[in-house]
Parts: structure tokens; C-alpha cells; sequence
């Protein structure tokens, strides 16, 4: 053990080795508080060459290493198990220069997403994936767990934005793929398999972003109906409506929860029973086109609308406090998943009751991205190691045809489940690829899978 410590000293400066308890703390815990465990160490590259000479010598040790960007991934698998290294690719934080011509980016993989949109929009472009982890999640955390956000039902989620990857392999090497050339059809599709791969195929260091044109005029509403069901009749008027970037779902109770929390006023003048927050952009004032739109429907209970940055946001603030209030709130159960659209209504009714009988007294929160299907569904009151609301709550999803991650990942949380939704071949076909790529299990061992290969370094597998 110590040997490998010593030799990760002479790899990155000392100061950048972490073993020190306190030091340590912010690497080992994740972002819920629901998952921790120890580090042999916290290794803090800053360049590609680094993290080569990291992983060979964890390779050569044995050793787990567990990939970590901003921390933010609500899955388990930023964190480490049991004795792995943790890898912080923070410091590969160089953006730009924006190749205005290509639209397009290089970015380290510690680059924030916040930066990113900053150094987008000096060169009146723009990022398209958007999320209110993003002054903190990062370049990599984001590929690797293929981020979705606000945005994805008119860009697509953090694969279809990426062109290029910079990514050092588990024996050492350096994949790299970073011409960001849109066209390019030769062999495997290397790039688009380390998206979504949380961690455990390669480390990614750097990579080629798309950048799209910012708008000039965007315009939020806030619109109040009687449930879900009149939301997905609603999302069916406003897929008409060409500038349509986003289209969120709360609830009630999740909002009055959130201005208790953040101490916010009430939205309108009444409680609504569901609030969904709808958002154009583009180069012309889409105002009008979506006041026809939403107008029309007998199911509209209220409309708020701002063009302005400072309304918008706080039109936003209903929707973008939930996370936070949630984890106010306790150590929650959650549970990220999409169902077909046309199964939403049914899915929230069965989702609340299903959760009432399994676990009586406690609280299901649920909030999403309506557009892609998406609900988040939290509960609280269970104790965290008690997974029987986890488990009804995914067979409900699998029975309605849905997936039981839309987009956080499989991660520690889900691993148990995964054969729900992916079949003896899906999985066998997944496990040749980890086999492949990692056949020493070395890169984020535990996550996705729980046994045969990903166990290398793992002392004594927990959560916190
Ligand atoms: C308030 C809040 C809101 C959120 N909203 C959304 C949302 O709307 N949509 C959404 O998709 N997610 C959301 N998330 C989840 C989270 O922000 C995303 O999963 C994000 O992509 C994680 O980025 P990160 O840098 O924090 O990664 P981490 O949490 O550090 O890591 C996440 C995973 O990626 C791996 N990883 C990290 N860096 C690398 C790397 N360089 N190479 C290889 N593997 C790596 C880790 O091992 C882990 O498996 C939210 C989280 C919070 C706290």
C-alpha cells in the first residue's frame, strides 16, 4: 500500500497525494450523503500524461481506481467502496479556444459546465446541455454518466454534443479521438461508448464539445394544470411549437416543500395540483407562438410568463430548488426513470400508491423533465439500506415498458435491478465489453456490475 503511495508522489507533486482523514472527506462522500467509503488516497493529476503513470501504477498495484469530477453524480459511483484510489480529474481544467468556424470546443474533463457556458456564450455561442448541478459537475462527470438536463428533448442529452474524446484506457493508454470532425464513420464508435459509461471503460481528460447558436430572445412560462395527464395533453400542443427547449414537471406538495426550504413565495395566488415550467429560444421573440399554443387548452388553470433573465429565473426556482430541498429533507430514496410518455399519468398514480403501502408515513417527492419522460421520483422516510421502495418502484417502471435510469446512471444505487430492463444478452454483451476493456476490473469496480470483473482494489464493499 504504501509503495503505491510512494510512487503516485513521484507521478503527481505530494501535495497533490492525498491521504490525510480531513483532506480526504469531501472525495469519499457523495453528493446525497447517502453513499461513502475509504480512499487509499486522492490523486490529483493535471495533465493526461499523469493520469497514464496513475493508472499503470494502479494496474501495477492492483489497485481500484474510482474516476471523480465534480462529485455531483447521484448514483454511488463517484465515490469510493472500499480502498480504492480516487482519481479527481478537477485540475485538467483548460477551455477554449472556441473554433468560432467548426463550433466547436476542447475542454479538460474538469472543466465545469458553468465555465463551459461561459467561455460558449463569450463567443455568442452556446452549450446546449443544461443542469442545476453546474457549477459543479464537470466536462467528464458529464460524459461519463451522459448527462441529460433541462434541455434534452430539443439537443439531445451529453452524447449527441460530444465530437471528440481524449481518454486513457485501464492499462495505460491514451484513446484520442479530438479532430472533432462531424463526420466520421471509421469503426467502432469509441466515443459514443464511453458516454454513459460511468467511469468503467476509460478515464476521459479531455474533449471535443458542439456548441450551438445562442438565441436572442427566451421565454419562460409557468403554467398550472390539473394533474398529469392534462400536462402530457399539454405537451402534446407545445410539440408543435419549433423553438420548445424545455418543459419541466413539480407538483404540489414538492413546491410547497421547496418555498419552505428556500424560502420562497408561492407561485400564484392559489395551490395548483401540478405546475410545469415551459421554455422557448430563438432567434425571433417566441412569445406569441407559445401564448397561442398554451392559451388554447380548456385544461389551463394559470399562466405566469417572463422574457426578462431575473423573472425567468425565478420562474425556474420552483423547479430547480427540488434537489436540494429533497436532500434537505433526509437521506432520500432516489429513484431516476423514464417511462413512455403515453404511460406518465398512469405510472404517477401508481408510483404514489405503490409507495404508500410499501413504506406507510413516508414522503414521495416526484419532479422531471416531462418532455423526455422523465420523472425523478424521491422518497424519504425509509431507511437508506432498506431498498424495498426501490425495488416496487422499479418493477413498476419495467412493467410499463420504461427504463430505470433516464439519466443519472446505474451506478452502486441500481446494479441490483439492472437485469429489469436489460436482457441475459444486453448484459453478456455489456460484460464483454468491460472484459475487454478493463479485464482486470480496475476502472470503478462495483459500478454497474457486482460481481466477476470490476472487484479489483475493493477491500470491503459499503455504503455510508
Ligand atoms: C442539484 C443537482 C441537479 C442535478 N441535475 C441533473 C440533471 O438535470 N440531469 C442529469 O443528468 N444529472 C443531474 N444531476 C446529476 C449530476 O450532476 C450529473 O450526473 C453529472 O453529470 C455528474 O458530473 P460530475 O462531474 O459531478 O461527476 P461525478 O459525480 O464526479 O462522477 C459521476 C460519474 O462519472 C464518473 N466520472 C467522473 N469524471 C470522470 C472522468 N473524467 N472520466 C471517467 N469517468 C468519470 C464517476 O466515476 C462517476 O461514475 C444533478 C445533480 C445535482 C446534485
Amino acid at each position: 500500500l504504501s509503495g503505491l503511495i510512494d510512487e503516485l508522489r513521484t507521478v503527481v507533486e505530494p501535495a497533490h497525494v492525498l491521504t490525510d482523514p480531513d483532506l480526504v472527506g469531501p472525495y469519499v462522500t457523495d453528493w446525497t450523503g447517502r453513499w461513502a467509503g475509504y480512499a487509499r488516497a486522492v490523486v490529483r493529476p493535471s495533465t493526461v500524461d499523469q493520469v497514464a503513470a496513475i493508472v499503470r501504477a494502479c494496474a501495477k498495484a492492483g489497485a481500484g481506481i474510482v474516476p471523480q469530477g465534480g462529485n455531483t453524480g447521484l448514483v454511488g459511483a463517484s465515490v469510493p467502496r472500499g480502498g480504492e484510489v480516487v482519481l479527481s480529474l478537477r485540475r485538467l481544467a483548460e477551455v477554449g479556444p472556441v473554433d468560432l468556424a467548426a463550433a466547436h470546443v476542447r475542454a479538460g474533463a474538469g472543466v465545469t459546465l458553468a465555465q463551459l457556458q461561459a467561455v460558449a456564450s463569450d463567443a455568442n455561442l452556446r452549450f446546449a446541455v443544461d443542469l442545476s448541478a453546474r457549477d459543479s459537475a464537470t466536462v467528464g462527470g458529464m460524459i461519463a454518466t451522459n448527462a441529460g438536463g433541462m434541455h434534452v428533448l430539443r439537443y439531445g442529452s451529453m452524447r449527441a454534443q460530444v465530437l471528440g474524446v481524449e481518454a486513457v484506457l485501464a492499462d495505460g493508454s491514451v484513446l484520442r479521438r479530438m479532430d472533432g470532425l462531424v463526420k466520421d464513420n471509421t469503426g467502432y464508435d469509441l466515443i459514443g461508448l464511453l458516454c454513459g459509461s460511468e467511469g468503467t471503460l476509460g478515464i476521459v481528460t479531455a474533449a471535443q464539445l458542439k456548441l450551438v447558436a445562442a438565441p436572442r430572445f427566451r421565454v419562460t412560462s409557468l403554467v398550472a394544470v390539473a394533474g398529469t395527464a392534462s400536462a402530457v395533453s399539454l405537451l402534446a400542443r407545445l410539440r408543435s411549437l419549433a423553438p420548445l427547449e424545455a418543459v419541466e414537471i413539480v407538483f404540489a406538495d414538492g413546491v410547497d416543500l421547496v418555498c419552505r426550504h428556500a424560502g420562497l413565495p408561492p407561485p400564484f395566488s392559489q395551490p395548483y395540483p401540478c405546475l410545469l415550467v415551459v421554455e422557448c429560444a430563438g432567434s425571433t421573440d417566441p412569445t406569441g407562438e407559445m401564448a397561442d399554443v398554451i392559451g388554447e387548452g380548456p385544461d389551463v388553470l394559470a399562466v405566469a410568463v417572463a422574457s426578462e433573465r431575473a423573472g425567468r429565473d425565478k420562474l425556474w426556482s420552483w423547479r430547480e430548488r427540488h434537489t436540494e430541498t429533497v436532500n434537505a429533507l433526509g437521506i432520500p430514496h432516489k429513484l431516476d426513470v423514464t417511462v413512455p410518455i403515453a404511460e406518465l399519468a398512469g405510472f404517477e398514480r401508481d408510483v404514489r400508491a405503490t409507495v404508500s403501502d410499501v413504506a406507510p408515513g413516508s414522503k414521495t417527492i416526484l419532479w422531471g423533465h416531462l418532455g423526455d419522460g422523465n420523472l425523478h421520483v424521491n422518497v424519504i422516510g425509509p431507511d437508506p439500506d432498506d431498498d424495498r421502495v426501490d425495488e416496487a418502484v422499479l418493477r413498476l417502471v419495467a412493467a410499463r415498458g420504461g427504463s430505470i435510469s433516464a439519466e443519472h446512471g446505474i451506478g452502486i444505487a441500481k446494479r441490483n435491478w439492472i437485469g429489469l430492463t436489460r436482457s441475459p444478452a444486453d448484459m453478456a454483451a455489456m460484460r464483454a465489453v468491460k472484459a475487454a476493456l478493463d479485464p482486470n476490473g480496475i476502472l470503478n469496480p462495483g459500478v454497474l456490475f457486482d460481481e466477476g470483473a470490476g472487484r479489483a482494489g475493493s477491500e470491503n464493499e459499503g455504503s455510508g
